[in-house]
């Protein structure tokens, strides 16, 4: 592989061409633009998208468009939650809640619809305009990878242009161009079940929270799952039987007296009128690489996850925030470009691991056969009396995945009390007091390496001079942790101990030395070439 340096670089060529401004891309595009790196969005739709998509962000997801710049818009239009209640029948199976911490930056779940997300992204951009360029309106119908650049045609109602670029990154969706064009196919299964995607407006004063109801007297062999979204709005999913033909099932007079019956049912009893009618087939399904050379595939480009674990677009913002600092510690010069390659072997693994919680969410919400079915109504009534089953019926919700085996991972040096961040493990948050009041540690992330530092009293000098190999330095002594929760989540619960967690831009740990001298962490650092 070609390390060509950035002198080498065309002007008219682009360090990134992000292809689709979905919610993936843009938020590729704005952590990208935190990292000061310019790119050009191109995107074939004129507006955001339409109808029911994603609506379900993970805490993780929060946090990453919060690096790109999203979070106070996010967080004042999303719907927080933390739990919710199935039912079997008319019969109350689960309720569960995320335990509450106060000390939590976000919600575990927030409920915003994907094209209000998609304007959220746009308005950044905007402010970063002298950095990023969004074509809308734009279709990227080819691409050809050379070793040192790569190029990518483009059609438009202006006519056609070809664009160069130091890297593409493919961020455009489940029927992906790019992907086609590199005669790359997704791996995996699809699911023989149909689903049909309402969603309707309607004033309700419930809480906001995930309800599934298996079996309700209102759609009996139905499953149906409701979520509350901004503006008014419920989601509604519910499988078909398998009797039914899945086009005469979306239209609205199959729709909508199934989903009064529901209404009336659980009492909302507002006014509503229905905004769209979908269907949907659920997938589960990857790439076996996300990199061909200078190419990058992310989001639903490169997998696709069934809805019923919340981990689509979770999963492509996880992408995108792997994906950006690399890309930009190539594309200044300051890394390798072998650097890239562990965005596949991270994200493509990560990938597996939603597939194989999707597949067991989507076995619960929509059994594909009949022993599945029989399984389901088991675990259910057992579930009535028998609190000992609930795990049973409630899927695992969208949780960041560790990377265990990624080859950017530093062995961690001495004994640490647990490996809830060892090498490889998303970062844990912790509330902190600073010299100007409390602060998130998961504000600290997103754009460079951090150093946290636990210790008591002075830090060593050569810890001083870690910013100058590009690593921020963070010093968390014991009475700036008053919860003693970062002490404790690192893996230090005595307050005599002492050590270094380094922390990827992307907030992922990378390494960790006990004691306060730096040089393991350097030489570690200088040997992945990452230091500057
Ligand atoms: C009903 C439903 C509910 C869902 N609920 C959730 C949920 O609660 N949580 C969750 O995490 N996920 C959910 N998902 C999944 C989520 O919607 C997707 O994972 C997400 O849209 C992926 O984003 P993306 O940017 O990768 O792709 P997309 O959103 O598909 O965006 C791709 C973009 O690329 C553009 N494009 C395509 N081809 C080209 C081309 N040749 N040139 C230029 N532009 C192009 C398209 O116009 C589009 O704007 C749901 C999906 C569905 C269908």
């Amino acid at each position: 592989m070609s390390e060509s340096s950035p002198s080498s670089i065309p002007s008219d060529c682009w360090p990134v061409v992000i292809v689709g401004g979905g919610p993936v891309g843009l938020a590729l595009a704005a952590l990208l633009a935190r990292q000061g790196v310019r790119s050009r969005v191109i995107e074939a739709g004129e507006g955001f998208c339409r109808g029911s998509r994603a609506t379900c962000i993970s805490r993780r997801a929060q946090e990453i468009l919060s690096w790109a710049g999203a979070e106070h818009a996010l967080v004042a239009t999303g719907l927080p939650w933390a739990g919710g209640c199935s039912f079997w029948r008319d019969v109350e199976v689960l309720r569960f809640r995320v335990p509450a911490e106060s000390t939590r930056r976000f919600a575990p779940m927030l409920n915003i619809q994907q094209y209000r997300l998609e304007q959220i992204l746009d308005g950044v951009l905007q402010r970063a305009a002298e950095l990023t360029q969004v074509s809308r309106g734009c279709r990227a119908v080819a691409v050809r990878s050379g070793p040192d650049l790569v190029e990518v045609d483009v059609e438009s109602a202006q006519g056609r242009e070809t664009l160069r670029a130091q890297f593409i990154v493919a961020c455009d969706g489940a029927r992906s161009t790019v992907r086609e064009q590199l005669g790359l196919q997704l791996e995996g299964t699809g699911y023989e079940g149909r689903y049909v995607i309402v969603d309707i407006a309607q004033k309700t004063r419930r809480p906001v929270e995930r309800l599934a109801w298996f079996d309700p007297p209102s759609n009996a062999g139905a499953t149906i799952v409701m979520h509350r979204q901004p503006d008014d709005m419920w989601r509604i999913e519910y499988q078909l039987r398998d009797d039914e033909d899945p086009v005469e099932a979306v239209r609205p007079e199959q729709v909508l007296p199934r989903v009064q019956a529901h209404l009336r049912m659980i009492g909302e009893d507002e006014p509503w009128q229905v905004l769209s009618i979908a269907p949907y087939e659920a997938r589960s399904m990857t790439l076996r690489q996300y990199r061909q050379g200078r190419v990058f595939l992310a989001g639903d480009a490169a997998h696709l996850v069934p809805i019923f674990g919340m981990r689509g677009l979770n999963s492509g913002l996880e992408d995108a925030g792997n994906l950006a600092w690399k890309l930009a510690r190539v594309i200044e010069g300051t890394a390798p470009e072998r650097l890239l390659d562990s965005y596949s072997a991270e994200r493509a693994a990560a990938a597996h691991d939603n597939l194989a919680h999707g597949a067991k969410s989507t076995a619960l919400m929509a059994p594909a056969n009949f022993a599945f079915r029989l399984m389901r109504e088991a675990a259910l009534r057992l579930a009535v009396n028998d609190p000992a089953v609930r795990p049973l019926i409630k899927g695992r919700p969208a949780t960041p995945g560790t990377y265990a085996s990624s080859p950017l991972n530093i062995p961690q040096q001495g004994d640490w009390a647990d490996d809830m961040a060892g090498p490889g493990a998303p970062a844990p948050e912790a509330l902190l007091q600073g010299a100007r009041g409390s602060f998130h540690l998961t504000q600290c992330f997103g754009k460079d390496f951090v150093c946290l530092v636990f210790g008591d009293g002075p830090l060593p000098k050569a810890v001083g001079e870690l910013p100058a190999l590009g690593i921020g330095v963070l010093d968390i002594p014991p009475e700036a942790d008053q919860a003693s929760e970062a002490w404790v989540r690192y893996g230090l619960p005595d307050p005599q101990g002492q050590g270094l967690v380094l922390v990827r831009p992307d907030g992922y740990v990378m390494g960790r030395w006990r004691g306060l001298d730096p040089a393991g962490l350097v030489a570690a650092m200088a040997g992945t070439g990452l230091a500057q």
